[in-house]
């Protein structure tokens, strides 16, 4: 077997897992992450069995929390897919009842964006909120500045406003109020170092992990544009990657040697 350099110095950084591309998770302290991918991994803060424990914790607290409330789960695409189907898979009493909102940032940099939300891509989502005054739980992979967060919030809590301003709302016809009873968060991480000012005020109730300002991808996190969201380890980038002008040569040269080895299988 080759012997793989995990990136890291375990003794500087303790709280890193070393990844392996041959690694028999659980069993010898190191993770498994795709070969083509490990180049960008510094090492793994979180991995996967750790996060479902978290999850397993968290649900019983929410099932606790919102006892015969008949709460609507919203998680944010894309980031939250991975996070809240695992969690949900832990309840017991709750048949968990969930929307996805899309929440786009602009661009593709490492950094989280100003947020773009559409009405009517969520009419569904409004349909089982229309005069039943529900608590809703917006679920999250993150929370860093909070920017993303405030301004779903802020939309969620003035729904009846919000829909009121958009008469172009396509295929959504207006049949009551729509506003919930309460609005709170669950995140899979909290950033609360990088938490601006105005975003103090956040409901942030659920929090799976409080991490540093560390840059982490992987279990449903894109790294940049879409990429490596399906590692099941949280991974942390190293440095070098840090400018995305570079991880978009990484990714180009990742897809050349795929397209090339597919081809010389067909020969
Ligand atoms: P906020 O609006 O709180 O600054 O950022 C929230 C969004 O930024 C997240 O939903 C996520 O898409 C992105 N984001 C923030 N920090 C990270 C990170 O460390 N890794 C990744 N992959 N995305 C992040």
């Amino acid at each position: 077997m080759a012997s793989y350099k995990s990136g890291i110095d375990l003794r500087k950084e303790p709280h890193l897992h070393a990844a392996n591309p041959y690694a028999n998770d659980y069993t010898d302290g190191s993770f498994k992450v795709r070969e083509d991918l490990l180049p960008l991994v510094r090492g793994i803060l979180l991995p996967n069995y750790r996060i479902l424990e978290r999850e397993k914790e968290l649900f019983a607290r929410i099932e606790r929390d919102y006892r015969g409330a008949d709460p609507l789960f919203i998680p944010i695409l894309k980031g939250a897919v991975r996070f809240s189907q695992d969690m949900f898979r832990f309840s017991k009493e709750i048949d968990p009842d969930y929307e996805f909102m899309p929440a786009s940032s602009y661009g593709t940099r490492l950094e989280s964006g100003s947020v773009r939300l559409n009405l009517a891509e969520i009419t569904r989502l409004l349909e089982k909120l229309e005069n039943r005054k529900r608590p809703v739980i917006i679920v999250e992979d993150i929370v860093d500045t909070g920017n993303t967060l405030s301004h779903i919030v802020d939309v969620l809590t003035r729904i009846d406003d919000v829909i009121d301003s958009q008469p172009e709302l396509k295929g959504f016809r207006r049949k009551g109020r729509y506003e919930p009873s309460s609005v709170t968060i669950c995140t899979m991480l909290n950033k609360p170092a990088r938490r601006k000012d105005a975003n103090k005020d956040l409901p942030v109730e659920y929090v799976g992990f409080t991490i540093p300002d560390l840059w982490v991808f992987g279990y449903g996190l894109d790294v940049w544009d879409d990429k490596s969201r399906t590692i099941d380890h949280l991974c942390v980038i190293k440095d070098e990657w840090k400018d995305p002008a570079n991880l978009a040569e990484f990714f180009r040269e990742v897809d050349e040697r795929r397209k090339k080895k597919t081809t010389k299988k067909q020969d």
